[in-house]
């Protein structure tokens, strides 16, 4: 097959794949369905340029429709060091968590984890159809999990401390969530991370802004 062909069968559209994800039910179908309507909240175009892949929507986020809409989405712009219009422009940020629909609530009301249906179902497409992703950040164990494999160290923690080891296009992070309040304050030297992953997302930004002002 033809050099030419053989790209363009192997290219994703992405706008026609967004659209079969925000139409999927499938944990609607499964033993535990999800507790609400299906929601599958993503964002991310052909341009974007830094893809963000966290856990699932929350409540808020849920009632939005639009992902990090809650303290969470606050504390991870502080680290990425960016404003909500740069967070929210497609054309930089691809936003594609392991479980798109808000998965529930525990007893203590805390969220429960992303659905395990979801990634094996879109996210390997969803790499596929970013092709002009320069820098990937891992939010959290799930993430990590999926996408280090056996390169993650024995735990999160040890994960993102050995972070320059996965660079420089992939950085893991912790999630912004109040729960890992101890965990932040109690691991000082994350701030050294969040320097450069401050520095990288700023550089990426400044290239795209000077194509394309916003
Ligand atoms: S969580 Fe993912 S797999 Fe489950 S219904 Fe939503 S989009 Fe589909």
């Amino acid at each position: 097959m033809p050099a030419k062909e053989k790209t363009i069968s192997a290219s994703i559209d992405i706008v026609s794949l967004k659209a079969k994800i925000r139409q999927c039910d499938v944990c609607t179908h499964s033993e535990k369905p999800l507790p609400v309507i299906p929601n599958p909240i993503l964002t991310g175009n052909a341009n974007s340029k830094i893809r963000i892949i966290g856990q699932a929507p929350g409540t808020l986020a849920h009632a939005s429709g639009r992902p990090f809409t809650d303290p969470s989405g606050v504390r991870l712009r502080h680290w990425l060091g960016v404003s909500e219009a740069e967070f929210y422009n497609e054309d930089i940020f691809a936003i594609t968590p392991m479980g798109f629909c808000f998965p529930g609530q525990d007893d203590k009301g805390g969220d429960l984890p992303p659905r395990k249906e979801c990634a094996p179902l879109w996210q390997a497409s969803l790499t596929q159809a970013f092709e002009n992703i320069e820098l990937t950040i891992l939010v959290g164990m799930y993430a990590v999990k999926a996408y280090l494999g056996p390169r993650a160290r024995r735990n999160l923690t040890e994960t993102v401390r050995h972070w320059q080891d996965y660079g420089p296009h992939i950085i893991p992070i912790p999630h912004p969530s109040w729960r890992n309040n101890g965990w932040i304050k109690k691991h000082d030297w994350f701030d050294q991370e969040l320097v450069c992953l401050k520095k990288t997302v700023r550089g990426i930004i400044a290239n795209e802004t000077n194509m394309n002002p916003i």
